[in-house]
């Protein structure tokens, strides 16, 4: 399973239609101080099923939604997707039904976030365990934020299993064990 478009529509900086096409092998994203790059990154673990607003460089999840500049005024949504390349069928069991997934999350303005997988509305929680079966998320340690390298360093030992348990695949397990618990 691979990530193999990410689109984007009223997210931070973006507010005309957006799609990123991840073609096989590495793509780099290049450009000026500013222009988005990071909001990229952003846009992925977003839809992945981030729920802190801090680790998105905001002040409320609102802050996600294009808030005007120049001459084009505010949105009062935003909305990303991601489309999954499931040619080899490798997604988790209850998705693996299909070549392509289009997981995607969008926000109104005070009304939070809606989730849906390949268009049927879902939990969050139900993204937030997709990707963690996958050995991805918005926490994987794939997706490496400026000053993480430190704070690796600098961890507890538990932090530090946290982190090779998402990398082994089995945080989905440790999440579901842990709701199981406080049932
Ligand atoms: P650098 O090279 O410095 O790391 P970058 O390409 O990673 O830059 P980003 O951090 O992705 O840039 O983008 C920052 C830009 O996104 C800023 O200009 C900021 O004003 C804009 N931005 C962030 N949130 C919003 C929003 N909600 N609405 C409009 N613009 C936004
Ligand atoms: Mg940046």
């Amino acid at each position: 399973m691979k990530f193999s478009r990410l689109r984007l529509l009223g997210f931070k900086s973006f507010t005309d239609p957006v799609e990123l096409v991840l073609e096989p092998g590495i793509t780099g994203v290049v450009g000026p101080n500013g222009c988005g790059k990071s909001n990229l990154v952003e846009a992925l673990r977003w839809v992945m099923g981030e729920s802190s607003y801090k680790a998105m460089r905001a002040s409320g999840m609102d802050d996600v939604i294009f808030s005007g500049s120049g001459n084009r005024p505010a949105r009062n949504s935003a909305e990303v997707t991601v489309v999954l390349d499931n040619a080899d069928r490798t997604a988790p069991q209850q998705f693996n039904t299909s070549d392509t997934i289009e997981i995607s999350r969008r926000i109104e303005r005070e009304q939070g976030s809606v989730y849906r997988i390949n268009g049927r509305e879902v939990r969050a929680r139900d993204v937030q365990l997709m990707f963690a079966d996958a050995s991805t998320g918005a926490h994987s340690p794939a997706l490496v934020r400026q000053g993480q390298i430190g704070e690796l360093i600098a961890a507890k030992p538990t932090q530090r299993r946290a982190l090779l348990e998402e990398a082994a695949g089995i945080s989905g397990l440790h999440s579901r064990r842990h709701e199981a618990e406080l049932r």
